[in-house]
């Protein structure tokens, strides 16, 4: 049997059997309308009626390169002329090795070790049972530490364990059953500041308050986890400056682990490679997922430093290994896009050719804050947040009903551009790939769209 396209459906009929049979992540299902994407080409999606449409979400923040890239589907192809998938369960594989190796080398610091799972949740998973085991495990073992800290509103995935240290009520309330104890410090959000003070005059406050949290239960915690510098599913929330550096020393004076949440912001999206880099912090731990094959395949790394990954070692009988891995782990397809993807940084001096890039989107974004609606735009390299609000002066919100992120991506798409929201929040975060025509219609789409929907 030859399977087409469309496995012998219609087009029409292909979205009538979505609508039955395929259960949408994060989706009301009784008000999903089908968008089937068939092909893509560079930074575009092709729908199956053949409509194009620049991809403004960058497929949920993890294609950096652009679809169809060449020497993506090479690695790729290759790798499948020799062998799809074998454990890394006590064999390895040469993709595995060499991404292995590439990442060690480009995170900061010694951060030596890669441990490698399927998605962004399995990477904060591992990272927080690292963090535990390693107190029980280190020369001065201290079994005592089993706490975390994370921020307000902070989101680290889906899975039982990520979401206990996430802080999104709207994704984590209803789950708070299942969840473990994690106290949480004040978001560091200047539009919105939870303790009411104004960026000029605050004198990060937010970062005392952070420090008194630490300090309260610093022998008991096992670890503090963060997004560095972009809080991405609270709505694209951008960290003042220094911020980050407050949470590596407060981690050190309480001697617990610093665990980076670099899924969203790794591989150039802030405009550096890793964002911890911009404040020169080496964490603890360091998760990356999204972006680490350049959008291909699932794939996520939990990567260790030299002291945490020691603490690990000893005679089998000591029971010191780590007991946790998935089956898929490090996956040979998924690790070859990994490395290709890297090689492309390299090739192309992805990273020196960004400041341009996030210059230009910059300055088409001024052009949309004087909109009555747009309540704050918050950028950080290639991460954009606009934040609707029903009324600038006071900066109230919409109403949840009112679905007026989804209204506005709904407006876009019309336009020719696919973009996903955040609540009230317009999310722009394209494939590093894009071009300087590319950033200019995004932001032109979107602004009219936002005009459409709210003016
Ligand atoms: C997306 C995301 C995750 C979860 O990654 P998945 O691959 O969806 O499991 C974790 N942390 C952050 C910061 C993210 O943005």
């Amino acid at each position: 049997m030859s399977l087409n396209q469309f496995y012998g459906h219609e087009p029409g009929e292909l979205a009538a059997l979505d609508r039955t049979c395929l259960w949408h992540p994060f989706t009301q299902m009784a008000e999903y309308e089908p968008l089937v994407i068939v092909a893509g080409e560079g930074n575009y999606l092709v729908d199956a009626a053949g409509r194009r449409y620049l991809d403004g979400c960058a497929s949920l923040w993890c294609n950096l390169h652009g679809h169809r890239r060449a020497e993506l589907d090479r690695a790729v192809a290759e790798q499948l002329g020799r062998i799809a998938h074998s454990t890394l369960l006590g064999l390895s594989s040469p993709p595995a090795v060499e991404l292995a190796r590439r990442l060690v080398d480009l995170s900061p610091g010694d951060l030596n070790h890669a441990f490698f799972s399927d998605d962004g949740s399995t990477a904060v998973e591992a990272a927080i049972k690292i963090a535990l085991q390693y107190h029980q495990q280190k020369p001065t073992p201290e079994p005592e530490r089993t706490l975390y800290l994370s921020l307000a509103n902070a989101y680290h995935g889906d899975t039982v364990g990520s979401v206990s240290v996430g802080g999104i009520d709207l994704f984590h309330a209803k789950y708070r059953p299942l969840l473990f104890q994690v106290g949480h410090v004040p978001t560091p959000w200047c539009y919105r500041c939870p303790l009411g003070l104004d960026r000029e005059k605050c004198g990060l406050a937010c970062a005392d308050e952070m420090d008194r949290a630490v300090d309260a239960q610093a022998g008991q915690l096992a670890a503090f986890i963060i997004e560095p510098l972009v809080q991405g599913a609270a709505g694209m929330i951008t960290q003042p400056e220094g911020y980050l550096r407050r949470v590596r020393a407060a981690c050190d004076r309480a001697g617990c682990l610093m665990i980076a949440d670099e899924v969203a912001t790794g591989f150039g999206r802030t405009g550096s490679m890793f964002a911890c880099e911009q404040e020169a912090v080496v964490p603890d731990l360091m998760c990356l997922a999204k972006g680490i094959t350049g959008g291909y395949l699932p794939l996520a790394a939990t990567l260790a430093r030299e002291e945490v990954y020691a603490a690990f070692l000893g005679k089998r009988a000591e029971r010191r290994t780590f007991f946790h891995g998935h089956t898929y782990t490090g996956n040979a397809l998924a690790a070859a896009a990994g490395v290709a993807s890297l090689e492309i940084f390299s090739a192309e001096r992805v990273i020196e050719n960004l400041p341009a890039k996030i210059e230009r989107l910059g300055f088409a974004l001024e052009k949309l804050r004087d909109r009555p609606h747009v309540g704050d735009i918050r950028r950080r390299g290639l991460m954009v947040g606009i934040e609707l609000v029903a009324d600038r002066a006071s900066k109230r919100e919409y109403a949840y009903a009112e679905a007026i992120g989804d209204r506005v991506c709904a407006a876009v798409r019309k336009r020719g551009l696919i973009l996903r929201p955040l609540g009230d929040v317009i999310v722009l975060m394209p494939p590093l790939s894009i071009t300087p025509e590319e950033i200019d219609f995004l932001v032109r789409a979107t602004g009219e769209a936002i005009g459409e929907v709210t003016e």
